[in-house]
């Protein structure tokens, strides 16, 4: 830092970027949040600091939804021997979507293509009763898809895939509950992410032999989730050709800046691979009965995720997800002792905030654009040991103790708010 006086520049009033077409790749590398490089490979990107705070903190949130509904977590590995994806069905209906197996010690072992196999053999390497049920396993779990390198790009279509996922293990009097709780879960995740649907879609099966199972099963799948779609009194449209291989699902698709759409949320009703693998739970009859698997996904893959709501936000975060929530502006060199103060306090409150002393005042604020609080600490401030803060939107709130600062921006941190 030079021992000369920081300018103070003039100071931009309105900062915010204008809702525009954002392209994630060009935005995301601007901003710092994630990159590639050709030695690890196309549609192998890695986040950068930036980018990992913002995982972070919708894995923190998705976590917290779950186990308050009720979910447990596990982890699994994302290798397996080829004859648990024999087993579920992968191996025959999905082997195009799987890389080739890896031959390690006389046994071929797979990348996963899903999470669903590991969470069944996790469900039935215990007997269950009936009064266990639903039984929900959640993971937010690496899985890998062989995608052509042609389509790869940015965050949205890539090889290696961290999603969130849940399989709930229920009796079939259980499922219809189950998804219309899981949609539910996914327009409250929504709320608080700002993000929308761009349509629900009700994914059935099509002319093609890769789905599998008894006619009667897709029918009775099919007729709950047109029911919980209808009770949820959300539009859908039905197409056929788009469902797993294995049963029919409601996708909820998103659509970026450009009107590309992608799937994002889903929920799925299973009543093939509860077969395959021979799950039972004990009736209150005392006899044994087969259990159904609800798939479903809240959030979708975090991939995917950060790249919608990089197009969406623009970069400009809700403030539980900025990267950098805080940026304290010390004025001149002689405020620089009492912003350190400042920002170890807010540091210790658990929020992520960051010392900018480069350059005129102007031009750091600009380069904090995106920041959706900055505390402004002039001589005045400094001596009362007050900030004055400046939101994202342009609003310039009078000086305030900084721990009052720090407590009002940590509240509507935690309550997952808008910008206030
Ligand atoms: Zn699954």
């Amino acid at each position: 830092m030079s021992a000369q006086p920081m300018p103070v520049g003039a100071l931009p009033d309105q900062v915010v970027p204008d809702r525009q077409l954002h392209d994630h790749r060009k935005l995301g590398r601007e901003l710092e949040l994630f990159d590639s490089d050709p030695l690890i490979g196309a549609g192998l990107p890695y986040l950068r600091p930036a980018g990992a705070a913002v995982r972070h903190a919708l894995e923190d949130y998705i976590h917290e939804l779950e186990r308050k509904a009720g979910f447990q977590h596990v982890y699994s590995p994302v290798l397996a021997k080829r004859e648990l994806y024999e087993i579920s069905g992968h191996w025959d209906h999905y082997r195009d979507g799987m890389y080739p197996p890896m031959d390690i010690g006389g046994e071929q072992m797979l990348l996963r293509p899903s999470l669903c196999p590991h969470h069944a053999v996790i469900y039935r390497s215990r007997a269950h009763s009936y009064r266990e049920l639903p039984l929900r396993l959640a993971e937010l779990g690496g899985m890998y898809r062989s995608e052509l390198s042609g389509v790869l790009g940015g965050l949205t279509r890539v090889r290696s895939i961290q999603l969130n996922d849940a399989h709930i293990f229920c009796t079939p009097d259980q499922v219809a509950a189950e998804a219309a709780a899981a949609l539910a879960m996914i327009r409250q995740a929504y709320r608080a992410l700002g993000i929308e649907p761009a349509r629900y879609r009700l994914s059935l099966a099509g002319a093609s032999d890769k789905y599998v199972g008894r006619r009667e099963m897709w029918d009775r799948a099919a007729a709950v989730l047109r029911d919980v779609l209808e009770a949820a009194a959300v539009p859908y449209e039905a197409e056929e050709g788009e469902a797993a291989f294995y049963g029919p699902k409601i996708d909820v698709q998103v659509a970026d800046s450009s009107e590309r759409e992608a799937s994002l949320s889903t929920v799925q009703v299973d009543f093939y691979q509860p077969d395959r693998f021979g799950l039972e739970y004990i009736g209150a009859d005392g006899a044994k009965h087969r259990p159904a698997m609800v798939h479903r996904s809240i959030i979708g893959s975090l991939e995917r995720l950060l790249a919608h709501l990089i197009d969406v936000h623009g970069g400009a975060f809700p403030p539980w997800l900025a990267p950098v929530q805080l940026a304290l502006l010390p004025i001149g060199e002689d405020q620089i002792a009492a912003a350190r103060v400042v920002l170890s306090a807010a540091i210790d409150q658990g929020l992520r905030a960051e010392l900018a002393t480069d350059g005129s005042l102007g031009a750091r604020i600009r380069a904090h654009r995106l920041v959706p609080y900055q505390a402004v600490i002039g001589q005045a401030e400094a001596t009362a040991g007050e900030v004055s803060l400046r939101l994202r939107d342009g609003q310039k709130l009078p000086p305030m103790p900084a721990a009052e600062a720090l407590t009002r921006i940590g509240a509507q941190v935690r309550a997952r708010g808008a910008l206030t």
